[in-house]
């Protein structure tokens, strides 16, 4: 008997919400989904000087960095699909290589953090029940008459 989901106080037609216009939303480049800022990761193509023909992707977390930035989710599936697609090129107007070992590094490193988070809390709690451990032993020392069991005699 609980009530599951309380209904939102939201009437048909109320849907635009006060604070809507604090959270722009951005376009991820992965699954082309809009999300909040908050959820997305920045990358800025960083550009050396030595080299043009390839320009680095670094994650701008802060999103600080200048330049023109593109989003993804901080996921590898994101990633990934945006790579498939060369959708950084054309977010970043770019027409060389890009490299994103710093991108996937700090990907990987966000994953990392909640797979510990998720499976370290629960994927432990094997109860250890051990009891009668040592009662088990009592009976068989009062049992000195197996030694003279016919068993042990041979023909
Ligand atoms: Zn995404």
């Amino acid at each position: 008997m609980e009530k599951a989901v309380s209904p939102t106080t939201a009437g048909p037609g109320t849907t635009t919400s006060p604070r809507g216009a604090q959270a722009p939303l951005r376009t991820c480049l992965g699954c082309r989904r809009r999300d909040q800022r908050s959820s997305l990761l920045r990358l800025v193509a960083q550009g050396s000087g030595s080299s043009p023909s390839t320009v680095t992707l670094v994650p701008d977390p802060a999103g600080r960095l200048p330049g023109r930035g593109a989003w993804i989710h901080p996921t590898t599936e994101c990633l990934e699909q945006a790579v498939r697609r060369r959708a950084f090129g054309r977010a970043l107007r770019l027409a060389t290589g890009i490299d994103l070992g710093q991108v996937r590094a700090y990907v990987d490193a966000v994953e990392n953090e909640h797979d510990e988070r998720e499976s370290g809390g629960c994927g432990r709690h094997l109860p250890r029940h051990r009891r009668g451990a040592g009662d088990a032993g009592m009976e068989t020392e009062s049992g000195l008459d197996a030694d003279e069991s016919p068993m042990s005699t041979h023909q």
